[in-house]
């Protein structure tokens, strides 16, 4: 190991990271190499895994779970294994810290943030295992009783993208576990080890085998045989709106699977002129460059009253030039490195794009050189209009595009204007409009006066091109259960052939 500065080590060789299925650790495939996006070294080495791999996931997943050796035990006992995870990630959580960090390329500070969050979803999760339970309906008629249970859905898909790796997984899998249900997951293959380190805190915390396998890969290959396989009951899907509706189409053409879709944003922060300007500042900033941006819930389109606008966007400008942006093991970093050179192409063609269609650059726009990696400065472009690219389309990096309106009407339709709905925030200190706006706006997650705040109890999902269905919560404990109606007849039966 060599020594690097903020006393943090990165590996002198890769490590390599077999997959994992029906508890056992497997290896032996072409090897993909991933590298630092923000020091440039390769870190790790994972399995290029085969459709016979996927396979043999699934079936170790069916097993295990038409034998109820999960869903079988009292929600009691699933609590107690999903509690002693949340133990395990807290032991490890400096580790699992790092390999975030090495493979994604955010802030140090920022993923360890994220695995508390991701903590407190084994713990969420483990009190909904007790507490899962159905209906009953005692309103029959005396000689009859209706009872509807609630039944884990059966083997889940769980297909993840690059920019949480541990957080998405963490918000997905005690939920489907505290259901009853078994899996096979997918990570996005730039970022799969902390989905492989959760297999061996799940085996240590008592999880049986079979129950979470790890098949690693791409999307095309791997994802893909997973959204055809005619054993998976359900696939829940986290990424983009257009791999989400290839999904779709895959499930209409195998087994016509459940889905679960997490997908794309393109979400309003509404500011209006009786906000208190600085707070809201503060967050607009925060909202856009948590995560260098690449974040479905980040606030990427700013809608803010024109009365005010101009001092509010001096304001945000002057907030954004401030970001601390650069090696993410410097605990002072605020933003880190763009995750994939991809994702770098991507978010600096739109930035040209802006400035072509005649949007004007307030800040940022430019590359920063912070070092060994990719770092694009915290970005916000005024007089934009809604048919520019920049208006529309997810960048999913740190480029705020600025709106102005005169009427809360006008403002509820910008914020609509869009054919994603998955968040929405609304600056007002008067509480008759920011409920109005609430009532308003389609989106799945709504914040009054703050931003990205919340824990696991609540549901998070989208409407519109969003997605479908909610993870997290009750809900999303829920989601992966199916309702079983039952009646029983209590009293002598009227017969229907006379006797
Ligand atoms: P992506 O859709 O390219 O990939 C997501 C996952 O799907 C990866 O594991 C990838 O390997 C896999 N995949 C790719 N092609 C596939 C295919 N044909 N069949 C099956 N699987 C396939 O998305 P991304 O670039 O990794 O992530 C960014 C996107 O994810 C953004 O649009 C973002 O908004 C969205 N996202 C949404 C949420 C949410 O909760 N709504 C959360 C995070 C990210």
């Amino acid at each position: 190991m060599q020594e690097m500065t903020y006393g943090i080590t990165l590996p002198e060789t890769p490590r390599e990271f077999g997959f994992f299925i029906n508890g056992e650790w497997r290896g032996g495939r072409e090897l993909y190499e991933r590298d630092s996006p923000s020091h440039g070294v390769p870190v790790t080495l994972t399995s290029r895994c085969t459709p016979d791999d996927v396979n043999d996931a699934v079936a170790a997943a069916r097993l295990a779970f038409d034998d109820r050796r999960w869903a079988g035990l009292p929600g009691g006992a699933r609590a107690g294994v999903l509690l002693r995870t949340a133990e395990g990630i807290r032991q490890r959580r400096e580790e699992i810290a790092r390999w975030e960090v090495l493979e994604n390329g955010k802030p140090i500070s920022q993923a360890r943030g994220e695995i508390d969050h991701c903590i407190a979803c084994f713990e969420t999760a483990a009190g909904a295992a007790r507490l899962l339970h159905g209906d009953s309906f005692n309103n029959l008629g005396d000689n009859l009783f209706g009872m509807v249970l609630r039944e884990p859905i059966g083997v889940v898909g769980l297909i993840t993208p690059w920019n949480f790796p541990f957080l998405i997984l963490c918000e997905r899998v005690p939920f489907i576990l505290a259901s009853g249900c078994t899996l096979v997951v997918k990570p996005a293959e730039v970022t799969s080890a902390t989905t492989l380190i959760l297999a061996d805190i799940l085996a240590e915390a008592g999880l049986p085998a079979g129950v979470y396998n790890v098949v690693t890969g791409t999307g095309r290959t791997i994802g893909q045989a997973l959204t055809e396989h005619p054993d998976i009951d359900m696939l829940s899907f986290t990424g983009s709106t257009a791999v989400g509706r290839s999904c779709v189409h895959a499930s209409g053409d195998s087994n016509l699977k459940k889905l679960g879709l997490e997908l794309g944003g393109k979400n309003p922060i509404i500011v209006f002129a009786d906000a208190d300007l600085e707070d809201a500042a503060d967050a607009a900033a925060f909202g856009i460059s948590f995560n260098t941006g690449q974040c479905c819930v980040s606030s990427s389109r700013l809608i803010v009253e024109r009365t005010v606008a101009e001092k509010f966007e001096t304001i945000l400008a002057d907030k954004m030039k401030k970001i601390r942006v650069g090696d993410p093991f410097d605990p002072e970093t605020q933003v880190g490195a763009i995750t994939t050179t991809s994702q770098n192409e991507t978010i600096l063609n739109y930035i040209a794009k802006g400035k072509e269609e005649g949007a004007k650059i307030l800040t940022g726009g430019e590359v920063l050189d912070c070092g060994n990696g990719r770092y694009i400065a915290p970005t916000l472009f005024s007089g934009v209009k809604s048919s520019m690219a920049i208006a529309r389309e997810e960048i999913f990096g740190p480029v705020l595009s600025s709106f102005h309106f005169d009427s809360l009407d006008e403002a509820i339709s910008l914020a609509n204007d869009t054919v994603y709905g998955l968040a929405a925030s609304v600056w007002s200190k008067n509480i008759d409009k920011a409920l109005t706006v609430t009532r308003r706006v389609r989106a799945g997650r709504f914040w009054v006066n703050t931003i990205m705040a919340g824990g696991p109890e609540t549901p998070t999902g989208g409407f519109k091109q969003s997605g479908w269905g909610r993870e997290t919560g009750i809900l999303g404990v829920e989601e992966y259960t199916q309702a079983k109606s039952v009646h029983i007849e209590t009293g002598g039966r009227s017969h229907w052939i006379a006797s």
